[in-house]
């Protein structure tokens, strides 16, 4: 018997659930970063671009065009690659690292940087001025707004989860960047709990301290908890005293965090567990072990753990380590030779 993947793409989705240590309720990590392209974005570029391709929108040689904190931008350049379109992105300077920069790049994407004075705004607007330059090769994917987005996550993600967790579970803490991975778990698990007759799972939705889109316009675009916090207003999920305008999931609470907090949250699972998480990741998990130690014994706690460690070298998540490495290397001034003329 043979179990050969014909593509990248193929092996998008079915991530494992890990039990952490907990010493209160039981705590389940979902490990988005082990999709190929390293988040949980690989299923929402995945979803969008099938869509388009279902719609017959994507020729060879079409552009996908989107504006991203980064994952985003990875995950789509990725799904580019593998299945012959090009891939250009706009990404706030603020909250681009050379790590996010560089894996674009690698897959053939093209990156434009929009200024920190022009917000999320910005970031945009120099994506759809791209999609216009290009003309009809261009296919805007719109992952703030693109049903697909979250769609991912109601077919993939929340099932995966119910079936994980054999249809037990009590909460769910995730963070939001565009909330399509908040809309999509949350529709997905109270369907399938209201079919099984029991109570759904309470969802807390995650915000970085400096940026909190659902309680109420604070945004400051250096706040660092990359991924989450983007300062575009979510149109996939809300909180409970808003009204629902169309696809818009009432979530049952929200909740923020500090990036102090969520760093601090981030190098200790490293320790403790064995999981190397990423600044989104510690902040999700900093909140839902507040949440299992309110719920205590008995209770189960889902986070979502969108990305991993390795793609913040250079944020300041590992300034200790990055320092120690770069003296004791003596990496000041050093030219890599890589074999070329
Ligand atoms: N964490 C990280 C690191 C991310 O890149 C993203 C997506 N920007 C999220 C969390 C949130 O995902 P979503 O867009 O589905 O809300």
């Amino acid at each position: 018997m043979e179990d050969i993947a014909s593509s990248i793409t193929d092996l998008i989705g079915r991530t494992p659930l890990l039990r952490l240590q907990s010493n209160s309720a039981e705590l389940l990590a979902k490990l988005e970063f082990l999709n190929p392209g390293g988040s949980v974005k690989d299923r929402a570029a995945l979803a969008i671009v099938e869509d388009a391709e279902r719609r017959q929108l994507l020729r060879k040689g079409s552009v996908l065009v989107d504006a991203t904190s980064g994952n985003t931008g990875i995950a789509l350049a990725m799904v580019a690659a593998s299945k012959g379109y090009g891939c250009v992105v706009s990404m706030p300077r603020v909250c681009t690292n050379v790590e996010r920069y560089a894996l674009i790049k690698a897959y053939g994407g093209v990156v434009l940087l929009s200024e920190p004075n022009e917000g999320a705004e910005g970031m945009l607007r120099l994506a759809k001025k791209a999609a216009e330059a290009l003309g009809d090769r261009a296919y805007y994917t719109a992952q703030f707004s693109n049903p697909c987005n979250a769609e991912a996550h109601l077919n993939g993600t929340g099932p995966e989860l119910w079936r994980q967790c054999g249809g037990r579970l009590d909460a769910v803490v995730l963070g939001a960047g565009t909330g399509g991975t908040a809309s999509g778990i949350t529709r997905a698990l109270r369907s399938l709990a209201s079919q099984s007759g029991v109570q759904p799972p309470k969802i807390v939705v995650v915000e970085p301290e400096l940026s909190r889109t659902l309680s109420g316009g604070v945004h400051h675009n250096g706040h660092g908890v990359t991924g989450i916090g983007a300062g575009v207003p979510l149109a996939f999920v809300c909180n409970k005293d808003e009204t629902d305008e169309g696809q818009r999931v009432q979530v049952d609470e929200f909740r923020s965090c500090s990036l102090a907090d969520a760093l601090d949250e981030a190098r200790a699972v490293s320790m403790r567990d064995g999981v190397l998480a990423g600044p989104s990741s510690g902040a999700a998990l900093r909140v839902a072990r507040d949440v299992a130690s309110e719920l205590g014994e008995g209770k189960r706690v889902v986070v979502i753990l969108p990305s991993a460690g390795e793609r913040y070298l250079t944020h300041p998540l590992f300034d200790a380590h990055r320092r120690q490495a770069e003296a004791e290397l003596g990496l000041t001034d050093v030219v890599v030779d890589d074999g070329r003329e």
